[in-house]
């Protein structure tokens, strides 16, 4: 056995996966089938990503909000949303299907479990940069990346994975695909990969235009699609061919400028293709996330058109949610039917994004009814009720696992509670253990955390907001399991340590 897992691709999620492991003390090797992590696509302005609450969290937990949301030496690629515009101006805090919802409409106080003073919840940033952060941890972490080595097929047994890839005969303990939208892992794997076929080919294209007054600036929709002018000569559009253009041609200049002139309406005049991809909005997700020794996450397991910016963040979470579990499972202190958890909570998430971008292009068609239904939704994401209500889907705010109780914050992203010496609790967990957060500092409970040996930190402290709380059993992705009222009951703490944290030692 080589490696305790191997991961398929080096894409965000694969690197944040391997990290994640890294940090369990697992031994990971990633493969990754391109030979060069560089592509212009991963620039701005192809490479722009949206990262919500869910994501940025994540990275708060793990130390790593800092490097990636801190400006690139260019000077590009970054900024919080939060800060967009001058004074009076709308300050857009995510969109549905290009309708935006805005920061100053976001009625905040009515999520009790997001504290004010946690980490930022909107940033934009680049492919690139976000790559080369995950990258370099990976490195420091020591995670093996060898670029160059697609995976090709393999074989998995109930002791292991044989991959081939390469040329070479690779042997881990689990394999997982993070090896993106056509995901090699999955086919051979044999998953069933379940959704709703495209309705549109989307084009991203950089371009010079002869005549750019003829364009209309920001997005438009018409009665043949959409086109979006975010940028002179970055132009998006939606073509409702059914999907049939994309990966089928190759895209020339003469092929936007015809269909930029079909959808926009006028004869407008391209003299240069710089850069440019297209994608669709098909739908898909796999039927399961696990099969005995492989596992899929991020695009591998889900795929979906990028409107609202949904996919990384997803992908991301999948992440989180996987690295601890396929870690105690492989040190073997998992309880019983922890790794089965993995899909149990975040299928569930993965359907809810779907069908969020469908409900997009189901307002995107170019119809008169799709016109008018954009018309409500406009006057709706206006008032505080949408565009909180907006804000909670498209940040993830909303996230809330089925972890059996009744209790409004278990099975959600922890408060980011501020602690008596200062620090905030999301620091508490950069070491990728469970934490037990005593509010109460009951000796008790310390003697308690004290069984379950590293798998778990203690920490007895006052917070600034204790939200009412006697104590909190935080997994280590950050997702509350266990709390109680005023008065924690010890038997009640050692179940649930048990329950996500195996027996004590
Ligand atoms: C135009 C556009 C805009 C988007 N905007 C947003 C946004 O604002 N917010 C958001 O959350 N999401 C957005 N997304 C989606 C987001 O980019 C993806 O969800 C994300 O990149 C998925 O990450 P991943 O690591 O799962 O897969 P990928 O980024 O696809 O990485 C997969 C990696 O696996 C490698 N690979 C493939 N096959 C093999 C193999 N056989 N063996 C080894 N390696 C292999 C690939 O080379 C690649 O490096 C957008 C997507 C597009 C197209």
């Amino acid at each position: 056995m080589t490696h305790d897992v191997v991961i398929a691709g080096a894409g965000p999620v694969g690197l944040f996966l391997a990290c994640e492991l890294r940090l369990a003390n697992v031994s990971v090797r990633v493969l990754e089938q391109a030979a060069d992590p560089h592509s212009p696509l991963k620039r701005l302005p192809f490479g722009r990503r949206g990262l919500w609450a869910s994501s940025l969290d994540a990275f708060h937990r793990r130390g790593m909000l800092e490097d990636i949301t801190m400006p690139t030496a260019a000077g590009v690629g970054f900024g919080s949303g939060a800060m967009a515009g001058g004074p009076g101006a709308p300050r857009p805090a995510g969109h549905f299907a290009g309708i935006p919802f805005d920061y100053d409409d976001i009625d905040a106080a009515r999520w009790p479990y997001r504290l004010p003073d946690s980490p930022v919840a909107n940033v934009s940033c680049d492919m690139a940069h976000l790559e080369s952060v995950l990258a370099a941890r990976a490195d420091a972490m020591g995670v093996e990346v060898r670029r160059g080595v697609g995976v090709e097929g393999f074989e998995a047994s109930d002791e292991g994975v044989t991959l081939r890839a390469g040329g070479e005969t690779i042997r881990a303990g689990w394999l997982v695909g993070c090896d993106g939208a056509r995901s090699t892992v999955r086919k051979v794997g044999g998953f069933g990969f379940v959704g709703t076929d495209p309705e549109f080919t989307g084009y991203s294209v950089l371009v010079d235009i002869a005549d750019p007054g003829k364009l209309r600036p920001g997005r438009n929709y018409t009665p043949a699609g959409m086109y979006m002018q975010g940028q002179p000569g970055y132009i998006a559009m939606a073509d409702f061919d059914g999907g049939a253009f994309h990966r089928t041609r190759p895209l020339t200049l003469e092929h936007v400028q015809a269909v930029l002139r079909r959808i926009a309406g006028v004869d407008v005049t391209l003299t240069a293709l710089r850069a440019g991809t297209t994608w669709t909005d098909r739908a898909y997700q796999a039927a399961t996330y696990r099969k005995g020794r492989v596992l899929l996450a991020g695009d591998a397991a889900h795929i979906h058109s990028p409107l609202g910016g949904q996919g990384l963040n997803l992908g991301f979470g999948d992440a989180m949610n996987l690295g601890w579990k396929l870690a105690a499972t492989i040190r073997g202190d998992a309880p019983a039917g922890l790794l089965d958890s993995y899909e149990r909570e975040r299928l569930p998430v993965g359907a809810q994004v779907l069908d969020w971008s469908r409900a997009q292009v189901a307002l995107m068609r170019p119809s008169p009814h799709a016109r008018a239904l954009e018309a409500i939704l406009r006057d709706l994401i206006g008032t505080r009720d949408g565009a909180t209500y907006f804000a909670e889907r498209v940040w993830g705010i909303s996230v809330r696992y089925d972890l059996g109780s009744d209790h409004p914050l278990v099975g959600r992203s922890a408060p980011d509670f501020e602690l008596a010496d200062g620090t905030k609790l999301g620091e508490r967990l950069r070491s990728g253990q469970g934490l037990l957060l005593d509010f109460d500092a009951r000796a008790p409970l310390q003697a308690l955390a004290t069984r379950w040996g590293d798998r778990i930190a203690y920490v007895a402290s006052t917070a600034k907001d204790t939200l009412g709380l006697g104590a909190v059993l935080v997994r280590p992705d950050g997702v509350v399991a266990w709390v109680a009222e005023s008065a924690p009951d010890p038997d009640q703490a050692a179940g649930a340590l048990s329950r996500w944290f195996g027996q004590p030692g």
